[in-house]
């Protein structure tokens, strides 16, 4: 009986869906190449941010090969702005291992594609049901939220416990033939109805079969624990300028982060956390002399901005300095660059914020 209700359920949402599918720019095409991009932009990403990024990408990669013979630095500049850069490294890595691995064909086997970097259970998931019609059903935030409110189901949603529940549930009435398009109406589902704090049960496909909507815990379910609040670090960062802190026509330094590890290969300045109850003056001079071997000058604040990422948040203290003594030694690559010639690299976020002000102290 369960299953026939569910069955009833997923035409009932296959209708749905082919009535109010929003018209996205991944929905037009659908071989795998693209399907992998539109999905890894989309992780921790809201749809109308991806979209520009996504038409631009495929413009400048259209395909796999493409990529895969981009200099990282090209793949990075185009996924500026779009934050969580591992996964682009992670992406263009990828595209090369097929090329050299898989004689550039993207594996359409489960385990092959899954072991490609960057790719989990998720990526693998969405791409080879709505690229390739493999029954594999996608569990991101907004299918957990419908399902654990449909079925009822209490686990708290930050545990793998949930996930793998509401996975098994989904692997049981995604339909043979048409897995992708099931995947996608639950997404849709979560991001046009099943709302987090109001669902709008009533335009709803599944009301009819819903148990939190049946028995009024639709504001209790699904159960979510509280985040812990994520730490805030101040950063002192060091502008420096060759020609004595002149303004006008000064050259800047700046250097590559270690491809590996947190924004690796984006460009940054030096610079670095302040120490507990150190003065970001104090920590730009110290950062420069430990990171670089030279001594600075501060010859005033630029800018002061603050930015999160996903586990922690930085205030950045952004200084003017002038070399006092010494030469710059780095094993890192590195540059002395006009200001107009910054947009060439790719740089972080958070960098972005206070370009602004650095344009203005430069240009006046
Ligand atoms: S009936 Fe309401 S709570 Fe239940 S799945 Fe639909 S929108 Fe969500």
């Amino acid at each position: 009986m369960t299953h026939v209700l569910s069955q009833a359920a997923v035409s009932s949402l296959g209708r749905w869906f082919a009535r109010h599918a929003r018209d996205l720019p991944w929905r037009r095409r659908r071989d795998l190449y693209a399907v992998w991009i539109s999905e890894v932009m989309l992780q921790q990403t809201r749809v109308e941010t991806v979209i520009p990024y996504y038409r631009d990408f495929l413009r400048r990669f259209p395909t796999l090969k493409r990529l895969a013979s981009a200099s990282l630095q090209d793949m990075l500049k185009a996924w500026e702005g779009l934050g969580y850069y591992s996964r682009a490294r992670n992406l263009w890595q990828a595209a090369r291992l097929v090329q050299t691995e898989f004689r550039g064909r993207i594996p359409a086997d489960f385990s092959e594609f899954r072991s490609l970097p960057g790719v989990g259970e998720y990526i693998a998931a969405a791409v080879l049901s709505i690229g390739r019609g493999l029954a594999l059903p996608v569990v991101d935030g907004n299918v957990l939220r419908v399902v654990c409110r449909w079925q009822g189901i209490a686990t708290d949603i930050r545990l793998a416990a949930a996930k793998k529940n509401v996975r098994q549930f989904l692997q049981g009435i995604i339909p043979a033939d048409s897995p992708g398009r099931f995947n996608e109406a639950m997404m849709e589902l979560g991001a046009l109805v099943c709302l987090p704090r109001v669902p709008l049960c009533g335009q709803c496909p599944l009301r009819r079969c819903c148990f939190a909507l049946r028995h009024g815990k639709t504001g209790l379910l699904p159960v979510k624990s509280r985040k812990r609040p994520v730490p805030e670090y101040h950063v002192a960062l060091a502008v420096i300028t060759r020609e004595s802190g002149e303004k006008g026509g000064g050259r800047i330094f700046i250097q590559q982060r270690p491809e590996l590890g947190h924004l690796g290969g984006l460009w940054e300045f030096p610079g670095g956390k302040c120490r507990p109850g150190e003065k970001p003056e104090a920590a730009v001079g110290r950062e420069c002399r430990e990171e670089l071997g030279v001594e600075i000058a501060a010859l005033g604040r630029l800018a002061e901005v603050r930015h999160a990422y996903s586990h922690f948040k930085v205030h950045l203290h952004v200084f003017i300095c002038r070399l006092r003594r010494g030469r710059i030694r780095t094993d890192r690559p590195h540059a002395w660059v006009r200001i107009d010639e910054l947009q060439q690299y790719p740089f972080p976020g958070a960098n972005h914020k206070f370009f602004p002000q650095l344009k203005e102290y430069f240009n006046t």
